[in-house]
């Protein structure tokens, strides 16, 4: 195919694209740690100027927040089974871009909040929609998204004191990462693990997991009801920070009409 060909089959109107992102702001909602662990700053602000004597025809800002605040992705040295493996900054080309496989369990999640993915959801998709390639972006649907601007319902802390949102259980990380060598998985939750995954063997395994396998994670993202089952292709770049473990990213999703 030539370079004329993609650009005009990208642009020719048979492509949708979509910002899979959450907007990044002070209100935007952080994990938090139970004591004694240390916890994220959330993102702040602060002018340059605006227009003024400071610099009277531009305006420019100072930003700050933890490299795992709002949609964002998790480099494999994110977690110690991962420390031998690579930064944001090292993440090749290639794996900036991935198929998209949305598993549905967003109306069961609506019923039961602390409902996991399971092997038997991964295998009753692939009944549907085809074997889950190598490479590609797992995503749980779960709804959560429309939570992302109430600390209340996107946390849904309960009377144990724990969050309870949903995530992969153990078996699933351990299916997608070794039986389908997936690229990485996906959330629109805080973090890609289930609210009571500190609970689990391992402890967050879609952390310990995931990551130690060198595979990566993307978080607290938006708009996962406009994407298909299969068939989307997911471009999430993180910033280059050298030695970073993570990044807010802006996730698109090129998806056939
Ligand atoms: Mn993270």
């Amino acid at each position: 195919m030539s370079n004329g060909n993609l650009v005009e089959q990208l642009f020719s109107g048979n492509f949708e694209f979509v910002d899979l992102g959450q907007p990044l702001n002070e209100d935007t909602l952080i994990l938090n740690l139970p004591e004694p662990f240390k916890n994220t700053p959330g993102f702040s602000k602060e002018k340059i100027s605006e227009y003024d004597e400071d610099g009277p025809a531009w305006a420019w800002n100072t930003f700050s927040c933890g490299e795992h605040v709002g949609s964002h992705f998790d480099a494999p040295i994110h977690w110690v089974t991962g420390k031998d493996g690579i930064s944001v900054a090292d993440i090749p080309a290639n794996d900036l871009f991935g198929e998209a496989i949305v598993i549905d369990l967003a109306a069961e999640c609506a019923e039961n909040p602390d409902r996991l993915l399971e092997v038997d959801d991964i295998l009753a998709f692939e009944k549907e929609h085809g074997k889950i390639p190598a490479r590609s972006w797992v995503a749980m649907k779960t709804g959560w998204a429309q939570y992302a601007q109430d600390g209340e319902k996107f946390f849904n802390v309960g009377e144990d004191g724990m969050p309870h949102t949903p995530g992969p259980s153990v078996d699933a990380v351990i299916f997608l990462a070794e039986e389908r060598d997936i690229l990485g998985f996906c959330t629109e939750t805080v973090g890609t693990d289930a609210g009571i995954a500190a609970t689990f063997e391992p402890m967050f395994p879609c952390h310990n997991i995931m990551h130690g396998k060198g595979k990566y994670g993307l978080t607290q993202l938006n708009n996962l009801d406009k994407l298909p089952p299969r068939g989307a292709v997911i471009i999430a770049s993180p910033l280059k920070i050298t030695g970073g473990t993570g990044s807010p990213v802006r996730p698109l999703a090129i998806v056939p009409k």
